[in-house]
């Protein structure tokens, strides 16, 4: 199978990072459980300008490689391609952030993986790059994926005419009222993914 997976909060703990960020930079508190919307300007009551100020932050090269590796991921994807599917990483983050994601997971000894930045989010546009790395919407949309792995309600949303695929909602506070499609499931970590990329295997 061809799965997609998504990397933050699916292989790395970026909102709990996210959530130590805000205190250092505003001393605003909101433990990680507490985080109940994807969007983060929600959930930490942030103006616009706070806001970019923590995104700024949260792109730094250090915080990016400083990001710890959610539990179990690197054997998930490793039983993944043993299983001998095809690993596709499609990120939400921006083109800028491409190398030090991919030096991140090179360092956390992920093998080298299919990597793109998709536009999740409407956040950012990588224009007119002609990096390989950039995925546009549209290159998506024609893409097609047997699983997908994500955890962020608008990549979701993005998702919602794939009535063909799989859809795994890696399961995270601001996700836990999303309403699930007939394609979607919840899974609560990586032994989960594995299990069910099997399954749907056998099928
Ligand atoms: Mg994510």
């Amino acid at each position: 199978m061809k799965i997609y997976v998504d990397m933050d909060d699916v292989l790395t703990e970026t909102a709990r990072e996210l959530s130590r960020l805000a205190a250092a930079l505003f001393d605003i508190h909101v433990p990680y459980e507490k985080i109940f919307a994807f969007d983060l300007k929600q959930s930490f009551h942030l103006t616009d300008e706070e806001y970019l100020h923590l995104m700024r932050g949260a792109h730094w090269k250090g915080a990016l490689e400083g990001l710890p590796e959610t539990p179990g991921a690197r054997e998930g994807v490793a039983q993944l391609l043993k299983q001998g599917h095809e690993v596709v990483i499609v990120t939400g983050r921006p083109l800028q952030t491409a190398n030090v994601s991919q030096g991140w997971l090179r360092q956390h000894g992920f093998p080298e993986l299919p990597f793109y930045c998709l536009d999740k989010y409407g956040r950012w546009s990588g224009g007119d790059s002609a990096d390989p790395r950039l995925l546009t919407r549209e290159a998506f949309e024609q893409t097609r994926f047997d699983l997908f792995i994500d955890d962020s309600p608008l990549a979701l949303d993005l998702l919602q005419n794939r009535s063909d695929s799989r859809i795994l909602v890696f399961d995270r506070p601001w996700n836990r009222d999303y309403p699930l499609t007939s394609s979607m499931r919840r899974v609560f970590g990586w032994d989960e993914v594995v299990a069910a990329a099997n399954a749907a295997t056998t099928e």
